[in-house]
């Protein structure tokens, strides 16, 4: 029977093909008693099964393309190193001799005193660890057990995964390195999320993938066809034939799609009554700017550097971040780099535990431009890297979360003094570096008027001015049928934001969702704005609409809407032209 299950989606396309179901199985592990003449013998094995866990480990690390962008080799690095930690290398060793039992039985023991540590952790990023530690721990016992060392990613030559779609409880970084030489179609776990290694590796390896689909390896067989819509988390199991067309047009469509936009992409956007239109990418990684130079974009609109802060144990020092700015700047090739400063906090944490253990409500917390201001240690070297990598191209920077004029003015004294000491230590940086602000905040929108006087620039965070304005969770899913771009209170925010920036002369662009959303570039064209920034995926589509748009038409129309005083004639007239192709 056919049925379908959400789960998020992490990396857009579409995959069509049999299941390979990755079983972890628990291992079962024994338990015996090892005469004392041959302790010494069952010491050698132990020590020979973390000998082959370590040489795999190696293999692995010494296959991983080129191009992989995350330091998976400093990964697997970490996990050398713990093999050598006595906690491995030495205690086990020990219980052997001291209990006089079998190794397996003394890593198993070993095992359960690291996690029980770890789990009385109150540190979120040191609890994560435990992971770590059993990942290691189940490749030793399968050496133990003469069984393949790792859960089931199996070798070509035993079972060509080719064309599969793996299906697995949670997959490391570096199965998905090893599966994607074997050339899976794409995978689907039962945890993770969207901001893990694995996550991100499969965005950039371009595999279609879902995460979070609960219980997906209860409900699914081996070998059976499924269709996984890495864009919208959907997995369509035994599909009937007519889902099964749709999808497989569906992939044709897409591939002939962004072919056409590769096409097109040196087409202008400019509206049928001749005004240009910005068009900018967000980017998470440098590794996102080849995607957005394939559709044309015209530079970065949004860099999230927080993401070069997650999944890793050290905070990036100046120099990494330095380099990396370098290295998109010069991608870019002259075209303009908007970087945001750090946004953590929220939904964004430096490892993959989220902050709600720690915080009632995060999104209210000390997030962005309110931990940077509190903690100069992070946010100093951060500006040091912009102000200095802003000589080598256009760099605008852009500060998230601002909630009130005092906090951009400790912000400005901390770039001033900033400046002060690299002028100092002859470091080179563009004096007249932009500074810009998101208005995410409904205070900052109500008040951009004093923002726009300000700063350089504005732009318009709709995510979270959406969350804020609606009071709903932007993670929560039991309050996401709130989330409505276009309540009136949201539309008359942004309206006031792009009408306080153009009394100021200061330009406003969007790089919330909203702008990268078909549906409501015309809107959004109505209320006067000129820039977008979005997902590189996003822009052929906003730049199609935007080619057969009349922009004076539309902020006629646009105005009638919003100066409509009944609530029930404003959304009909508003469906209405939301509807209007
Ligand atoms: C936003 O809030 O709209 C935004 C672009 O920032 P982020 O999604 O990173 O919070
Ligand atoms: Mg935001």
């Amino acid at each position: 029977m056919s049925f379908a299950q959400q789960g998020t989606g992490i990396s857009n396309g579409i995959a069509i093909g049999p299941v390979h179901v990755l079983s972890r199985g628990e291992l079962e592990i024994p338990e015996y008693a090892i005469p004392l003449n041959l302790i010494d013998k069952e010491l050698a094995r132990y020590q020979h099964a973390l000998e082959v866990t370590r040489q795999h480990l190696r293999q692995v690390r010494d296959n991983i393309p080129r191009n992989t962008p995350v330091d998976i080799a400093e990964f697997i690095d970490t996990h050398l190193l713990m093999l050598d930690d006595s906690a491995f290398a030495v205690i086990p060793l020990d219980l052997i001799r001291g209990m006089q039992c079998n190794a397996e039985w003394a890593l198993r023991l070993q095992r359960d005193k690291l996690v029980s540590v770890f789990d009385a952790m109150d540190d979120a990023y040191l609890r994560t660890r435990r992971d770590d530690v059993d990942h290691l721990v189940n490749s030793v016992q399968r050496v133990l057990l003469s069984s393949p060392i790792h859960h089931g990613v199996k070798h070509s030559s035993e079972h060509p995964l080719s064309g599969y779609i793996i299906v697995a409880d949670e997959l490391s970084p570096a199965d998905t390195v090893l599966m994607q030489h074997q050339g899976i179609a794409g995978f689907i776990t039962e945890t993770g999320g969207p901001t893990s290694h694995t996550a991100i590796l499969a965005r950039s390896l371009r595999i279609p993938a879902i995460v979070g689909l609960h219980h997906a390896r209860r409900v699914l067989r081996n070998e059976e066809t499924i269709i996984l819509d890495g864009q919208h988390g959907w997995m369509h199991a035994a599909p009937d034939t007519y889902t099964l067309q749709y999808f497989h047009q569906r992939r044709r469509d897409i591939q002939q799609y962004f072919a056409d936009a590769v096409r097109n992409r040196h087409t202008p956007a400019i509206t049928l009554d001749k005004v240009p239109i910005s068009l900018q990418a967000n980017i998470e990684l440098p590794d996102d700017i080849p995607a957005l130079l394939e559709v044309g974009a015209q530079g970065v609109g949004l860099y999230r550097t927080e993401f070069f802060f997650m999944n890793r144990k050290e905070v990036p020092t100046e120099k990494e971040q330095y380099e990396t700015f370098c290295d998109v700047i010069s991608q870019l090739d002259g075209r303009p780099l908007t970087i945001r400063t750090l946004d953590l906090g929220a939904d964004k944490q430096m490892d993959d535990a989220s902050a709600s253990t720690q915080v009632i409500n995060p999104a209210l917390g000390l997030r962005a431009i309110r931990l940077c201001l509190q903690e100069p240690d992070l946010f100093i070297p951060q500006l040091r890297a912009i102000l200095r990598a802003s000589v080598q191209g256009p760099v605008r920077m852009m500060i998230p979360m601002l909630s009130n004029l005092h906090e951009l003015h400790m912000l400005m004294q901390l770039v001033n003094e900033t400046k002060r000491q690299l002028h100092k230590e002859g470091h080179r940086f563009d004096a007249e570096m932009p500074i810009g602000g998101m208005i995410e905040v409904p205070a900052a929108a109500i008040q951009a008027e004093m923002f726009a006087r300000e700063l350089d620039f504005l732009s318009i965070g709709t995510n979270d001015l959406i969350q804020y304005t609606l009071a709903i969770d932007r993670t929560d899913d039991e309050v996401s049928y709130l989330y409505d771009p276009v309540h009136p209170a949201v539309l008359k925010l942004v309206h006031q934001v792009i009408q306080a920036g153009r009394m100021c002369n200061t330009p406003v662009s969007m790089c919330g969702e909203m702008a990268g959303e078909s549906r409501y570039t015309r809107l959004l064209l109505g209320l006067g704005l000129t820039e977008f920034s979005m997902h590189a995926n996003s822009l052929p589509d906003i730049k199609t609409n935007i080619t057969h748009s009349h922009r004076g038409h539309l902020q006629q129309q646009v105005q009638a809407i919003l100066t409509t005083q009944d609530y029930a004639t404003f959304r009909d007239h508003l469906d209405q032209f939301l509807d209007t192709d």
